[in-house]
């Protein structure tokens, strides 16, 4: 086996598929492999598997850019996604590079051979891969663990427990009682797919979270679809999303008033004749998108509301009992099935630890420039895509930031180039958002600086023209090829 590479991809989800397709299109002359952990490719699309698992973010902007959404549907199922990864990567040969069940668990860059050294785990043993060029495409949160709070006496509690990130594929929950503990895009997911067959679905929530509903089907899609060929039709639905994503958060962003009296008003009329719970359930004490936005396709959330079907509590969790939750507020919540959507644990770079020649570079200590490349680190870039738009958006802007910079180093005969942060410049966290799993543990990766290549404008059109700008000779060091 090959154990020497122009490149190495870590991370065979979304972002690695994409990655290694513009590596194809761009640099096919670069040999290149993908590691993944897992037995099998999709990641997040993977892992996950509750009811209902679906993106929320709207399909063309999350769907790749050059391949075609055929699906006329706003936001797709987590299946629909997979099979989409899966026929990518196959229709692109992209498969024949991902060497499954290979952990990485370490990268060392050696500055005398101008190389990393990867030490990976494969099959229970330890071994090494080299690589020019290494671009982390891991994710930003652990696989291996979601995040439960310490819930008092949960042990006393006789029904079933459970994090999303770890479904049971044999869960009975028909003609049960299901409380779902959280408020986040997985819990306004769940809720509607469950209250389907459960006796009751509860929504278990501490404070309110902002919910849009958005068309189930997109009429403009299917209409493009129908009278243009596929990859125009594709880029046409790709810009109008992204252009009204884009201004819908700056909308949000600059008048948080207004955006706050709109999606009252959407939800108030979402919640026909349950207005009462509008002050109560869905009035949240921070700004839309200060947060992630949670989608509800056909209103299905409100329509599951409106039924009778499922119900939302805000509370806080006392203590569990053998046969439920009680609350802070002394009353309870019977359950046979309790669901903790409380969340991720973030982890930046797969977990890999990072060093140049033999010293660790703390990840934290570092800026990405152009929101990818490692300040301090030669030849080190990593993918983290938008947490306000799609994240698929900003993943290809960095795979082809990643490409013009190989690129560039072939003309100028650079073996490493490196970006060197300004000294004293001010860290701003890399996610703007303020949901808890990035309040918790957003400062554990690297910053953003306050301009020019070192700041994420969060904002496509800004971002994909930063990218493009030209000025590597006078912001990155080169090191010439020996
Ligand atoms: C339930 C859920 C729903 C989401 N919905 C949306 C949405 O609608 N819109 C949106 O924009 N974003 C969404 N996200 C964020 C989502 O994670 C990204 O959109 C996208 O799937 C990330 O792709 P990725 O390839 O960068 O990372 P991942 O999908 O996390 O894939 C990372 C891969 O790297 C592998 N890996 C990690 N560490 C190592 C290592 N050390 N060695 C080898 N392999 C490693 C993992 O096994 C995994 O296969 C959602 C996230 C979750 C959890």
């Amino acid at each position: 086996m090959t154990t020497s590479f122009d490149v190495v991809i870590v991370g065979a989800g979304l972002s690695g598929i994409n990655a290694a397709y513009r590596l194809q299109e761009r640099c096919p002359d670069k040999t290149y492999a993908i590691l993944e952990a897992r037995d099998s490719m999709g990641g997040t699309w993977d892992l996950f598997r509750y009811p209902g698992v679906r993106s929320d973010s709207d399909i063309f902007t999350f769907g790749f850019g050059f391949k075609p959404w055929t699906g006329d549907k706003t936001l797709a199922d987590g299946a629909e996604i997979l099979d989409y990864l899966r026929e990518a990567a196959s229709e692109n040969g992209i498969d024949q590079h991902i060497r499954y069940g290979t952990k990485v668990l370490s990268a060392d860059w050696s500055s005398p051979h101008q190389k990393w050294h990867l030490t990976i785990e494969a099959d229970g043993r330890t071994s090494s891969i080299d690589a020019r060029f290494l671009y982390l495409c891991c994710g930003y949160y652990r696989y291996d663990a979601g995040y439960t709070p310490d819930f008092a006496d949960l042990g006393s509690f006789e029904g079933t427990f459970v994090h999303p990130q770890f479904w049971p594929e044999d869960l009975e929950y028909a003609d049960k009682n299901v409380v779902i503990i959280g408020s986040g895009a997985t819990a306004v997911t769940m809720l509607p797919a469950m209250a389907r067959t459960a006796r009751h679905v509860t929504m278990l929530q501490r404070s309110a979270t902002w919910i849009t509903p958005v068309p189930f089907r997109d009429k403009t899609a299917e209409r493009l679809q129908s009278i243009l060929p596929a990859k125009l039709a594709h880029s046409i639905l790709r810009l109008r999303y992204a252009t009204l994503r884009t201004v819908f958060y700056s909308y949000c962003r600059r008048n948080p008033e207004g955006a706050r009296k709109l999606l009252l008003e959407l939800v108030t009329k979402m919640l026909d004749g349950h207005e009462d719970l509008v002050a109560e359930h869905f009035t949240p004490t921070y700004n839309p998108w200060e947060q992630r936005l949670c989608a509800a396709p056909g209103a299905d959330f409100f329509k599951a509301i409106r039924s009778g079907d499922a119900s939302v509590v805000s509370d806080r969790i006392d203590h569990f009992e053998p046969d439920g939750i009680r609350l802070v507020s002394g009353g309870k919540l019977e359950a046979d099935v309790v669901i903790s959507a409380t969340g991720l644990q973030l982890l930046p770079a797969g977990g890999i630890e990072v060093s140049v020649d033999g010293r660790k570079i703390e990840l934290n200590q570092t800026f990405l420039w152009r929101g990818a490349m490692v300040s301090g680190v030669p030849n080190l870039a990593i993918c983290i895509g938008y947490t306000n738009s799609s994240w698929t958006l900003r993943s290809d802007i960095a795979a082809k930031l990643v490409c013009r910079l190989l690129r560039y180093m072939d003309r100028k005969n650079l073996a490493s180039v490196t970006a060197s942060a300004p000294n004293g410049m001010p860290r701003s966290p890399l996610f703007n958002l303020k949901s808890g799993y990035f309040q918790r543990a957003g400062d554990q990766f690297p910053a953003q600086g306050p301009r020019g290549s070192w700041r994420l404008y969060q904002n496509y059109f800004l971002d994909r023209m930063a990218t493009r700008r030209g000025g590597f000779d006078r912001e990155l060091q080169g090191q010439n090829v020996r």
